[in-house]
């Protein structure tokens, strides 16, 4: 049986991908500042995260869907600790989770990672610069790495979720809401079932010859 981890386990994306893994028979770890997660930790510390995944046992897919919006403001009125722990959660959290994972992925030669970028990252979208800037970061790590590990048995990739319905947009502005289902082609918001479902594929067996890749998930926004 693989065992997966999921980071961000406990709501939205994260929990539907749980769901998923569990009804294919997958055995699922959430990693979590939540306290009912599995591992009850701060994704962004580097060494909470290490030792509690060298506690967890070897992992076979670990999914990076733990993330926060950040400050929605003009990047001139961005406080520079909130820029810091934008990148904190969204990037450095998944460099530690890779880091901590990636070697016993190479020693059994088999492993799948799948990172949760944004459309935000390919586009920008105003007001969001720090989310914006770090879900770019985690596209420029997933194209690295997927090369690294290309000949290891190991792929990784990434998906560019457009606006999903989910508690993340539960504080999100509705002007800023509304600006952004205005850019969706298909006129509505996607599930996290949906997202769950892509993630699942690229988690699976079945995905062997794509690494280092971006899939869109926006309901046609950002096609490229
Ligand atoms: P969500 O807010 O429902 O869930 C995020 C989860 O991450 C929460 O359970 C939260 O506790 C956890 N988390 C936050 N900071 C953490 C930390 N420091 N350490 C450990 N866990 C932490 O959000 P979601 O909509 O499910 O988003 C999942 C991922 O998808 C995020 O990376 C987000 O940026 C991305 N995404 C979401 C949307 C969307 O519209 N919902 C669109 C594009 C990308």
């Amino acid at each position: 049986m693989k065992r997966a981890l999921v980071t961000g386990g406990q709501s939205g994306i994260g929990a539907a991908c749980i769901e998923r893994f569990k009804a294919e028979g997958i055995e699922t770890i959430s990693l979590d500042l939540h306290k009912d997660a599995d591992l009850a930790v701060d994704v962004s510390d580097s060494a909470a995260v290490s030792k509690a995944i060298a506690a967890a046992g070897p992992i076979d897919i670990l999914v990076n869907c733990a993330g926060v919006v950040g400050p929605t403001t003009p990047l001139w009125e961005i406080e520079a600790a909130d820029w810091d722990k934008t990148f904190a959660v969204n990037v450095r959290g998944t460099f530690n989770t890779c880091h901590a994972v990636i070697p016993g992925m190479i020693e059994r030669k088999w492993g799948r990672i799948v990172n949760i970028s944004s459309v935000a990252g390919k586009e920008g979208n105003p007001n969001l610069s720090a989310y914006s800037a770090s879900k770019a970061a985690v596209l420029g790590l997933t194209k690295s790495l997927g090369k690294e590990l290309a000949q290891k048995g190991v792929v990784v990739n990434a998906i560019t979720p457009g606006v999903i319905a989910t508690p993340m947009n539960k504080d999100t502005s509705e002007q800023l809401l509304e600006y952004m289902i205005s850019r969706i082609p298909m006129g509505r918001t996607g599930t996290a079932v949906e997202v769950a479902a892509l993630i699942y594929w690229l988690s699976s067996d079945q995905c062997t010859f794509s690494t280092g890749s971006v899939f869109d998930i926006s309901g046609g926004r950002t096609t490229y």
